[in-house]
């Protein structure tokens, strides 16, 4: 991460020293170093001819990131200069290595014709100005982006700690390459996961903010670049004010209502917009206001977790998001996963989302229909958003086209597919939206495009012929003067008797005659000498010009220019009406992509057999025969096999189940697949299950005792009692918790200790749903005093020795753990299973494992206290765990773990 220096957030003015540098400079390096010096925190294109040049050190970081040559360029203050270049042609790909990489990149380009410059003298230089930064939360170019997933810039705005409200934070975010913006408010807890559910690829704060440690590793730990900026450009009126002329509103009311934190982050994000793209204004959608009771909150742990978007080797294989998308286009990818990222708690949202998906799930022909045609949809967002920001090619006007034709045909689709009783309301408003995409700019784009269509405008050739009389004719012209030069070949062959002279044309010497060198010769006395003049002699070749070739060439180039211009007229009139019907257009490319996401949902739901859950405001989970959508799949995949489906049962009689079963047995899956079916049913789709019956879940926790995670330099045991307690504290009526195999980082006694007390605390004081994984059969006692938690186990049977995994969860306790057995079958010696086998026996014995009394505990002879209760104080803390501890009994990193107890006991940090 680069922190921003005197760059263009902050003062322009170059410093004293570097005006100095630069008056003793040429007048080219002069204006490079004026340029740098308002650009510290960037590396610095600057354009020459065809080539992007980099100097002084940007060349040397940038010559080491990119693997390319450094070499050196004329001398400043007596020194070489550092210098590497990228061809213009090539940059994109360079970009997207330097961005990856952590850098910004300011783009310098020419600003006037070289001609203009030369008439100011023989030194002057031709005039160059930053154009655009490219930072990884400003990008819009197709190769630079993953199509199928957004790229968000989240300003990011601390609200202050007022009496009666918690500390929190806004969060303003733009996809600037679709334009799609969306304000947001969490508490200071929920911050990492509502970073982990925009997944911003930058994060903007203020200076203020940016110094804070904690906040630089969440942002880090959520993947996005930090870009600090100055605190003045979060201030709330400004947001209020750039918003509505943005929007051409007077008011935001309609929007939703922003509270003065989130537009002071609006302010902050517009301001940053502004700056990088040099009065460039991008695509802006009507602000939507997310969260705040309307999401189910899911902490960045939870979604890392169970996997929703990423695998936890980091790739979208093998995640929830792969395994559900059937989507057909990159928008509708895209809506999914912001989707699934975000599941509504709002039973009415939802089951309007539902009936599309059960509307669409009944109608294969429709489905089908739909599908097809949705093929034919370009990126309609990412082509509009690059219009505005006039980065946008033919290739984009042509993408609005067809984009408009697949919206109108899917419209009529609709129209057809509708029943007696009419479209379910959210695809009513699709097809809505589809037929308003607006027809004129599709005739007119229609009636001026050619067949195929070049990226770059500058590349011509993309206005079909008889689309405009004053380009025919030019095209006439230039084509005309072709021919005539064609025929001049046959003419010159005649006039001199050389039948092996040729016409010829390359970029040097423009249009020549070549004939070999013995005819050259003939051709440089008279009487050819008088037509043809003489222009190079190569090893085999001579080459002529004669002065009718010339002025067909100027002729040629003059109607080639002359007809560029008028294309470039044509582009530019094009994008302007593009631009006019913005919202239109905007508004259809949602609809498309909504319409995606749906029927993709649908034909998941029918070819996966996932049924339609009933949503409610209840505080039932109830699920029968409920699947693991990746384990099934992959068990398909790999080796045929079927999964076995699980009933969950949690509601008024259950709100705590204890699952126990030997390792492997499907504990875990059984566990993360109806935290998954609660994600999959409140985002609105059907669900891997026989029947289910959710009533809405507000928050979902899942934590499993994690592998040591040494990179963040915390030990396993503390990051499970961090985590754990984040949820007790947390966890209300509504949550769904999933807990598997907390305490295990821990000695036997410590970790059983810690895990009783844990169910109890969430039996009593959250009152949550939960379901807890444990290899501590102990536990299991507690049903019989709890009277709202009861066991299951997953079944194995043991055969000739070994055990037999049945993944079939039902009620009951596990009679034992099954370690040997399974050791056994991941390929542990023979004589150390024998071994085992006997201290097993040993240990049985002496009833070291079970150990008794378990079952006499007596429930409240522990005070089990409520969290709002007074805390001991940290001396009385110390004392108790000080005294608990014995050293003697500790391995060396168990005393490390007991050091960063005590140590967080002493502070405070560690809650009760
Ligand atoms: P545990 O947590 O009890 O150690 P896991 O949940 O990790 O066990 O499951 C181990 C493996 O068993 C999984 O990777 C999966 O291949 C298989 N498995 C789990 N549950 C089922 C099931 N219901 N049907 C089929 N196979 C399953
Ligand atoms: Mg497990």
């Amino acid at each position: 991460m680069r922190a921003a220096g005197g760059s263009l957030l902050g003062a322009a003015t170059p410093n004293a020293s570097r005006k100095e540098e630069a008056a003793l400079a040429t007048p080219m390096i002069a204006q490079y170093l004026e340029i740098k010096a308002a650009n510290t925190d960037c590396l610095l294109f600057y354009r020459m001819g065809d080539f992007y040049e980099l100097f002084f050190e940007d060349a040397e970081i940038a010559s080491r990131a990119l693997g390319i040559a450094l070499t050196k360029r004329g001398k400043h203050l007596g020194e070489d200069i550092p210098m590497c270049g990228v061809p213009v042609h090539a940059a994109d790909d360079y970009l997207q290595r330097l961005i990856a990489g952590g850098h910004r990149v300011a783009v310098c380009e020419q600003i006037e014709d070289p001609a203009e410059a030369r008439k100011r003298g023989p030194k002057a230089v031709v005039r160059r100005d930053v154009v655009r930064l490219v930072t990884p939360g400003t990008l819009t170019e197709e190769t630079l982006l993953d199509a199928r997933a957004h790229n968000f810039l989240t300003a990011l705005f601390r609200s202050p700690a007022k009496q009666g409200s918690e500390p929190g934070y806004a969060l303003a975010s733009l996809d600037i390459s679709t334009g799609e913006l969306i304000a947001s408010s969490v508490g200071a807890g929920d911050l990492s996961g509502e970073l982990a559910r925009l997944k911003p690829g930058e994060v903007l704060a203020g200076d203020d903010l940016a110094g804070d440690a904690a906040l630089r590793r969440l942002i880090e730990e959520a993947g996005a670049a930090l870009t600090p900026c100055p605190r003045a450009h979060f201030d709330s009126q400004r947001g209020e004010r750039a918003l509505k002329q943005r929007l051409g509103v007077a008011a935001l009311d309609a929007f939703g209502e922003f509270t003065r934190a989130e537009l002071a982050a609006l302010a902050g994000l517009l301001t940053y917009v502004e700056i990088t793209q040099v009065g460039k204004a991008p695509l802006l959608r009507p602000p939507r206001k997310e969260g705040a009771g309307s999401l189910l909150i899911i902490d960045a742990a939870t979604r890392a977790n169970l996997e929703l978007m990423r695998s936890n080797q980091g790739a979208r294989t093998g995640s929830l998001l792969a395994a559900i998308d059937r989507t057909v286009t990159a928008a509708g990818a895209r809506e999914l996963a912001s989707r699934l990222g975000s599941p509504l708690t709002d039973p009415a949202a939802v089951n309007a989302r539902l009936d599309a998906v059960a509307y669409l799930a009944d109608q294969p022909r429709l489905r089908q229909d739909l599908r097809e045609e949705l093929k034919q949809a370009p990126d309609l967002a990412r082509a509009l958003a690059r219009l505005a920001l006039s980065r946008g090619g033919p290739r984009d006007l042509g993408a609005v086209g067809a984009a408009i034709r697949a919206a109108h045909g899917l419209g009529v689709s609709l129209a057809h597919g509708a029943g007696a009783l009419g479209l379910p309301q959210e695809l009513a408003g699709i097809r809505a939206r589809l037929e308003a995409a607006p027809a004129g700019i599709e005739q007119s784009l229609a009636a001026a495009l050619a067949e195929t269509l070049p990226v770059n405008a500058r590349d011509s050739g993309f206005i079909k012929d008889g689309a405009d009389r004053d380009l025919d004719e030019h095209r006439r012209l230039r084509d005309g003067s072709r021919q005539v030069i064609a025929g001049l070949q046959a003419t010159y062959a005649e006039a001199t008797g050389i039948k092996s002279l040729k016409v010829r044309h390359n970029n040097v010497l423009g249009y020549f005659v070549e004939v070999t060198a013995l005819h050259g010769t003939v051709l440089s006395k008279p009487p050819h000498v008088e037509l043809f003049i003489h222009r190079q002699t190569l090893a085999n070749v001579v080459r002529f010009s004669t002065p009718e070739l010339a002025e067909l060439e100027a002729r040629i180039t003059q109607a080639a220019d002359r007809a560029l211009a008028i294309e470039l007229d044509i582009f530019a009139r094009l994008t302007e009406a593009v631009l006019g019907e913005e919202r239109a257009l905007s508004a259809a490319s949602a609809a498309l992509a909504e319409l995606d996401h749906y029927t993709g949902l649908a034909e998941l739901a029918v070819a996966e057999n996932y049924v339609r859950p009933r949503i409610d405001a209840s505080l039932v989970f109830a699920v029968e025969e409920g699947r693991h959508p990746m384990v099934e799949q992959n068990l398909r995949r790999s080796d045929g096999a079927s999964f076995v489906g699980n009933d969950c049962a949690l509601g008024d009689g259950t709100r705590v189940l204890v699952v126990t079963g030997p390792n492997m047995a499907g504990k875990s899956t059984f566990l993360r697949q109806n935290a998954l079916i609660a994600v999959l049913a409140q985002m609105g789709s059907f669900v891997p299950a026989k029947r289910a019956h959710i009533g809405v879940v507000d928050q979902l926790f899942s934590r499993v005792g994690a592998a040591d995670d040494l990179a963040r330099g915390r030990s396993t045991f503390m990051v499970e009692m961090v985590e754990t307690a984040a949820i007790l504290n947390q966890a209300g009526e509504r949550a769904l918790v999933i807990l598997d195999e907390i305490g295990r980082g821990t000695a036997t006694f410590d970790g059983l200790s810690i895990a009783w007390a844990t169910v109890e605390h969430l039996h009593d004081v959250n009152k949550c749903r939960a379901l807890f994984a444990t290899h501590f059969h102990e536990l299991t006692a507690l049903a019989g005093r709890l009277d709202r938690l009861h066991n299951a186990t997953v079944r194995v049977k043991e055969w000739q020795g070994d055990v037999v995994f049945l993944h079939e969860v039902v009620a009951g306790a596990a009679d034992r753990s099954y370690g040997i057995q399974v050791a056994k079958l991941a390929g542990l010696p023979p004589s150390v299973i024998e071994r085992a086998k006997l201290v097993l026996a040993k240990l049985e014995q002496e009833d070291r494992v079970a150990p008794k009394g378990f079952e006499d505990l007596p429930l409240f002879a522990v005070p089990r206290k409520a969290p709002q209760e007074k805390p001991e104080s940290a001396e009385d803390l110390l004392g108790a765990a000080l005294a608990a501890i014995n050293p003697d009994d500790l391995s060396p990193r168990e005393a490390m773990e007991a050091l960063y107890m005590l140590k967080a006991k002493l502070t405070g940090t560690h809650k009760p």
